[in-house]
């Protein structure tokens, strides 16, 4: 059984890893060769925590970071620092069946306050009063490249191959072409290729099916509150964490949406846009919005979102992408359970 991965992010990197580890199948994983290895995976700013507002986002999130903070060898891999998480809520959003989730599979880490009980506990300001927190003693954030590099190695020590090329297109049979070259055959093709993938499906005459990519950046700067824990504030939208060097990691949403993943730059006006946005939100904080640096990448988008295995309209070929901004998060329990879905379409094509 012949499997072939298209995409050597951390979404296609550990689910060649779980093929190859958990069933020792013969994975060729294709990694490319762009833009000097910058993907969504090295832009991330990886944040991670178990609450999700969405139910199966929410669940892979939270069954991600059990995993994580139970592996020692996941957790140096990754770099992975605690510092807690707070999701701030608008009014109307019940986060009890999330925050259940959580609950059970880390017992003891989730509570859900109201915006009094926060009032001094953390360093946010000018909350609606009817807002709710998520607030999380675990979660915080990891390096996804450093998680990839990790993965990668394990990947090959065991047998895996990795290929440096750029898939051209894909094809019924299922097949992968390189160039110009005729398609070489496998059992199963999955395309893993982040925001390329929507090209990638053109390229080989298949429709996107839903998928697109938006653009997404943050900034790091100095000046925040000294004890910043992870957050999301779905009020304003602001979110962040604390970075090296004494920075903070500041981002809001974008709504570039079908940008060019190779031919992504950092929009002018941001910086100032999230640093005015992180003044009125935040407490202490003494941001310059001329000192810094920003970060530009994008991710594959799709509604509703969620890294999952989907199929194409070729037989035999499927993606595993659509992220949507949130993979790194859920890349750990969502590549364990598209392995365990492969390996069932391997073994039914088999009989
Ligand atoms: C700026 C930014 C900040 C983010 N912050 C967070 C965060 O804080 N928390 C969180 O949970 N998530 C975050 N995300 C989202 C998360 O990082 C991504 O969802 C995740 O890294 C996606 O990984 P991927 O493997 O799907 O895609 P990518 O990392 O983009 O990997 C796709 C790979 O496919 C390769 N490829 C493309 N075309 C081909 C081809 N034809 N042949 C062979 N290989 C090919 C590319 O070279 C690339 O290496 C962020 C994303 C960005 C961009």
């Amino acid at each position: 059984m012949r499997i072939a991965v298209v995409g050597g992010g951390l979404a296609g990197a550990l689910l060649a890893w779980r093929l190859r580890g958990t069933a020792g199948l013969c994975v060729e994983l294709f990694t490319g060769r762009r833009r000097g290895g910058w993907d969504a995976t090295a832009a991330s700013g990886g944040l991670v925590r178990g609450f999700e507002p969405a139910p199966e986002s929410c669940r892979l999130a939270a069954l991600s970071l059990a995993e994580l903070r139970g592996s020692p060898g996941l957790r140096t891999c990754s770099g992975y620092r605690e510092t807690g998480s707070v999701y701030l809520l608008p009014a109307g959003v019940d986060p009890s069946d999330g925050a259940a989730v959580v609950d059970e599979l880390l017992p003891g880490s989730v509570t859900v306050r109201s915006v009094g009980e926060l009032t001094g506990a953390l360093p946010f300001r000018a909350l609606p009063e009817d807002a709710l927190a998520v607030v999380e003693a675990a979660g915080g954030y990891l390096s996804p490249a450093r998680m990839r590099q990790a993965v990668l190695h394990e990947f090959a020590a065991g047998g895996g191959s990795i290929r440096a090329e750029v898939v051209s297109a894909v094809s019924d049979g299922p097949g992968v072409r390189l160039g110009a070259s005729a398609a070489v055959g496998y059992d199963l093709v999955v395309l893993a290729a982040g925001p390329w993938t929507v090209n990638l499906l053109a390229d080989s005459g298949l429709p996107a099916a839903g998928l697109r990519t938006k653009l997404i950046q943050y900034t790091l700067r100095r000046g925040g509150p000294p004890a910043l824990p992870a957050f999301v504030d779905d009020v304003t939208g602001l979110y962040g964490r604390p970075a090296d060097d004494g920075c903070v990691l500041l981002g809001l949403p974008s709504d570039r949406w079908h940008v060019q993943p190779d031919e992504i730059q950092p929009d002018p006006a941001f910086p100032h846009r999230v640093v005015s946005a992180a003044r009125r939100r935040l407490v202490g904080t003494t941001f310059d919005a001329s000192d810094g640096r920003t970060v530009a990448g994008c991710d594959c988008y799709t509604d509703p979102p969620g890294l999952i295995l989907r199929s194409t309209a070729a037989p035999g070929v499927l993606t595993f992408t659509g992220g949507s901004g949130g993979a790194a998060k859920t890349a750990l329990a969502a590549s364990r359970e598209a392995a365990v879905q492969l390996l069932a379409m391997a073994a039914g094509a088999e009989r």
